[in-house]
C-alpha cells in the first residue's frame, strides 16, 4: 500500500520483547480456545510500517517510575513474579496447566463488606488481580508487559520533546487494565503511562481518544476523577451485549472534579462509517474545547469490518479519515491497542496513521498562515 505524498514519516517505537508473550489462548466461557491476541499481529504491523517507510526507534532504558505512576505497586508485583510463582508452584508441570489463569474472584458479592485478604494459594490469588479468564500469562509475559509499557512511554517522550507524532507498537495492548487490576487481553495500561509521562514533562492538558472497537474501562477508570484528563471513547455498545458488559455506557461522565472530562459514545453493532466517523468528529469537538495542548490516540483497529472481535464494520478508508480529524487537533502519542485479523492489520494501522499525518500536516500549514 502507498500513502498520499510519499513516505510514513510517524516513527514507530518498537521492542522485540514485545514478542514474548505467548498467551496460547484464552478460557472463554469455560474452554480453552486458540486466542487471537498472536505475536503475529505486531509483525505484521511492523513489516506494514516499515514497507511504507516508516523509520522504526528503540525504546528508551526501561523506568519503573513510570508503570508506578498510574498502576499499584502490587499489580506490577504480581504480573512480575507470577509466572515463576506458577511454575515453583508445579501447576505447569504436576498439574498440565501451562498459563496462569483465575478460578475464584473475590467479587463484592462474596467478600459482602469484609476485608479482603490475600490468599495463601498462587492459584487463589490470581483473582485479586485479573478479573477474566481470557488473559493468560506465560513465561516471556512480563518482558512483553514491560516491553509494551517502555514503548508508549517512549512514544510521549518523543511528543514532549516536541514530535508531532509518535507510534508506539505495543503488545500486548493495554485500555482494559486499570489500577489495580486486568484483563480483556491487557496488563498494564500503555495509554495511561503515556499520559502521565506528558503530564509530567509540563503539558498541562492531556486528552485520551480511544479508538478501539471496544470501550476502554481501565483507561477510563485511572482518569475518571481527574480534571486534567479527558478521556473520550466510541466503541460497541456494551449495552447490545459485548464487552466490556458493566462499563462503557454514555452515561459514566466523570466524578468529582473529573466530572464532564469523560465522554463515552456506544455504537450499535454493525454500525459502519458514517456513524463511527461521526462520533470521532464529535470526540474530536469536544478534545478542542478541553484545550487539550497534547493526544494519546488509544488505536485498536478491530472495527475493521473483517474483524473477528467485534461486530463494527469500518473500512480502512474509514480509519485513514478518523487519523486526518484526530492530526488537526494537535501532537499525538498513538498506542496500539486491539485489532485481530491479521490479513488486514498492517493496512489498517497503516491508513489510521497516513491519515494522521496528513492531518498533521494541514493543521501545521494553517498554523505557519495564521
Ligand atoms: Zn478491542
Amino acid at each position: 500500500m502507498t500513502i498520499d505524498g510519499g513516505k510514513l514519516d510517524v516513527p514507530v517505537v518498537w521492542h522485540e520483547d514485545c514478542l514474548r508473550h505467548q498467551p496460547a489462548g484464552e478460557v472463554w466461557l469455560g474452554l480453552r480456545e486458540d486466542g487471537t491476541e498472536v505475536p503475529e499481529r505486531a509483525t505484521v504491523i511492523l513489516s506494514g510500517l516499515q514497507g511504507a517507510g516508516a523509520p522504526v526507534v528503540a525504546t528508551l532504558p526501561h523506568d519503573p517510575a513510570a508503570l508506578l505512576a498510574v498502576h499499584d505497586p502490587a499489580l506490577i508485583e504480581h504480573l512480575r513474579t507470577i509466572w515463576a510463582d506458577w511454575e515453583a508452584g508445579g501447576y505447569p508441570a504436576d498439574y498440565g496447566r501451562d498459563r496462569v489463569v483465575p478460578y475464584v474472584f473475590p467479587t463484592r458479592a462474596m467478600l459482602a463488606g469484609l476485608p479482603l485478604r490475600a490468599p495463601a494459594a498462587t492459584h487463589g490469588r490470581v483473582g485479586m488481580f485479573c478479573y477474566d479468564t481470557m488473559t493468560l500469562v506465560g513465561p516471556g509475559s512480563w518482558e512483553a508487559i514491560r516491553a509494551a509499557a517502555d514503548c508508549a512511554r517512549t512514544a510521549a517522550g518523543l511528543i514532549a520533546s516536541g514530535q508531532q507524532a509518535a507510534y508506539a507498537l505495543c503488545r500486548p495492548p493495554g485500555h482494559h487494565a486499570g489500577r489495580s487490576g486486568y484483563g480483556g487481553s491487557c496488563y498494564l495500561n500503555n495509554a495511561a503511562i503515556a499520559v502521565q509521562v506528558l503530564r509530567t514533562a509540563g503539558v498541562s492538558r492531556v486528552a485520551v481518544l480511544d479508538i478501539d472497537a471496544h470501550h476502554g474501562n481501565g483507561t477510563q477508570s485511572i482518569f475518571y476523577d481527574r480534571p486534567d484528563v479527558f478521556y473520550g471513547s466510541v466503541h460497541v455498545d456494551p449495552g447490545a451485549g459485548w464487552f466490556p458488559h458493566y462499563l462503557g455506557f454514555a452515561d459514566e461522565r466523570g466524578d468529582g472534579p473529573g466530572l464532564g472530562a469523560n465522554q463515552n459514545i456506544p455504537l450499535a453493532p454493525g454500525s459502519g462509517d458514517e456513524a463511527w466517523l461521526d462520533a470521532v468528529a464529535r470526540l474530536c469537538e469536544q478534545v478542542r474545547n478541553t484545550g487539550a495542548e497534547a493526544i494519546v490516540l488509544s488505536l485498536g483497529v478491530d472495527a475493521a469490518a473483517a474483524d473477528p472481535e467485534s461486530p463494527l464494520q469500518v473500512t480502512a478508508g474509514g480509519y485513514r479519515a478518523a487519523g486526518e480529524l484526530i492530526g488537526k487537533l494537535g501532537p499525538v502519542a498513538v498506542i496500539q491497542e486491539g485489532g485481530y485479523d491479521l490479513a488486514s492489520l498492517g493496512e489498517y494501522v497503516l491508513a489510521a496513521l497516513s491519515g494522521l499525518q496528513s492531518g498533521l500536516t494541514a493543521r501545521t500549514e494553517v498554523s505557519a498562515t495564521e
